[in-house]
């Protein structure tokens, strides 16, 4: 046993309980998702991760069945929905084992900077395109030289009449070589500090000097096109400056980047009962010195303690999505969720791999999968030693 295992056990309860904030009026987007992934991306990660991306077609078929921008307003074509139904997607995905669709950042990040700050003409013009899949959604903060220290960035906007000329290289852009609107940082008036930052919306079709990078050979999320970006002279429309004021746009990174730690505790919290649940149902089928792997104490006290850490972190995580629905969620207390579901993950995922042996180095494992998947969710989304930065300094 060992190879051609699958996962074929009833999944522990303790794994499964149900979020409070989990209503039941979200039960019809939960199994519209999970269909949805076990259908249209499980069955292709193979593909997607040989070839760097999902297919562009993705992207429509999320769209036509609305799992694209649920939290967004209807009247701007989105579903109406509020984070949970944004959180019950990541999670689902999670749960399916998928590393490749950049949903996360297309709906729950790119989709609410425009709801958040774009003039009602930008809001009209963008998020009915991003919400049917005609448009890709990507974000540009980091730069080769400048990742945490965002104020270290250099690209440039300089206003030249109805239009701003923007010039600058991005790097590990998710959804780099698909992305048909791109939110690039910059900055307008690099004497200012944090206030010369702006956020401008480029469309990239047709924009002359705008040029996609490779897509980045990465350790793991293989289906996950992640890619450089290059803006040579590119002359963005004045009336694409997010919100139509300059200067704003390291606030309104600081304000959205709570929800975007959130959603990667999400899906955080998810791998991790996957990896505890498919481990727990790989050592009662593999045996070794004649019994299951299950009956070596080692193993019954590695998997309760990886239980209990699902437990713990379950709790933590599901209390910040309730105070995030209120409108409660406070920097600090993201960053804690973003650092510690992710840490918590790997030193998990790392567990339950020991405890598939040699399968579970092998790629083909979907273990193995989670846990080279892992490692970058304590690096993007601010590094955990950003977020502890964070948490100290509100002590
Ligand atoms: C797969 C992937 C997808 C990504 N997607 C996007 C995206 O869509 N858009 C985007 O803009 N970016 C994206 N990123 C970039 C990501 O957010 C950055 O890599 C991250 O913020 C860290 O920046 P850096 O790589 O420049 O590392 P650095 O900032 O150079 O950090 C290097 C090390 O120094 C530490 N360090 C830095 N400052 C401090 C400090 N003050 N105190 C203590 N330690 C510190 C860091 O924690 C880290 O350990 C992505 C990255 C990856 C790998």
């Amino acid at each position: 046993m060992g190879r051609g295992w699958r996962s074929h056990g009833e999944a522990p309860a303790v794994l499964t309980r149900r979020s409070p904030w989990l209503t039941e009026d979200l039960d019809p987007i939960r199994d519209l998702a999970r269909t949805f992934f076990a259908k249209e991306v499980a069955p292709h990660q193979e593909r997607f991760a040989a070839q760097q991306h999902v297919d562009r077609e993705l992207w429509h078929k999320a769209g036509e069945v609305g799992l694209l921008c649920p939290s967004i307003p209807e009247t701007y074509g989105g579903g109406g929905g509020t984070f949970a139904h944004e959180a019950v997607i990541y999670q689902e995905q999670a749960r399916a084992g998928d590393s490749s669709f950049g949903i996360g950042v297309h709906s729950g990040i790119v989709a609410h900077y425009l709801l958040g700050y774009g003039t009602e003409e930008q809001k009209r013009r963008w998020l009915p395109r991003l919400a049917s899949g005609e448009l890709v959604g990507a974000i540009a903060m980091t730069e080769p030289g400048a990742g945490s220290d965002l104020q270290g960035i250099t690209t440039r906007a300089v206003r030249d009449g109805e239009e701003y000329v923007l010039t600058g290289a991005k790097t590990f852009i998710t959804n780099g070589s698909q992305a048909g609107l791109v939110i690039v940082v910059a900055k307008t008036d690099p004497a200012a500090g944090a206030r010369g930052v702006s956020l401008l919306v480029v469309e990239t079709d047709g924009a002359e000097g705008f040029r996609r990078g490779r897509v980045l050979h990465k350790v793991g999320l293989h289906g996950q096109d992640t890619a450089e970006l290059f803006f040579d002279d590119v002359r963005v429309p004045a009336a694409n400056l997010l919100g139509g004021q300059e200067g704003q746009g390291f606030v309104q990174l600081m304000q959205q980047l709570p929800q975007e730690r959130l959603i990667i505790a999400v899906s955080s919290i998810a791998a991790l009962e996957r990896a505890v649940e498919v481990t727990v149902d790989y050592v009662k089928q593999r045996k070794a010195f004649g019994r299951e792997l299950l009956g070596f104490q080692n193993t019954r006290f590695v998997l309760a303690e990886c239980a209990t850490e699902a437990a713990v972190t379950r709790s933590f995580v599901d209390d910040c999505v309730q105070r995030h629905l209120t409108g409660e969620l406070d920097a600090a207390t993201a960053a804690m969720a973003k650092w510690w579901s992710t840490d918590r993950l790997c030193r998990v995922v790392d567990e339950c791999v020991q405890l598939f042996g040699g399968y579970g180095y092998m790629t083909e494992y979907p273990i193995a999968r989670a846990w080279t998947d892992a490692r970058v969710q304590r690096i993007y989304g601010g590094t955990n030693e950003i977020m502890k930065e964070l948490i100290a300094r509100s002590l």
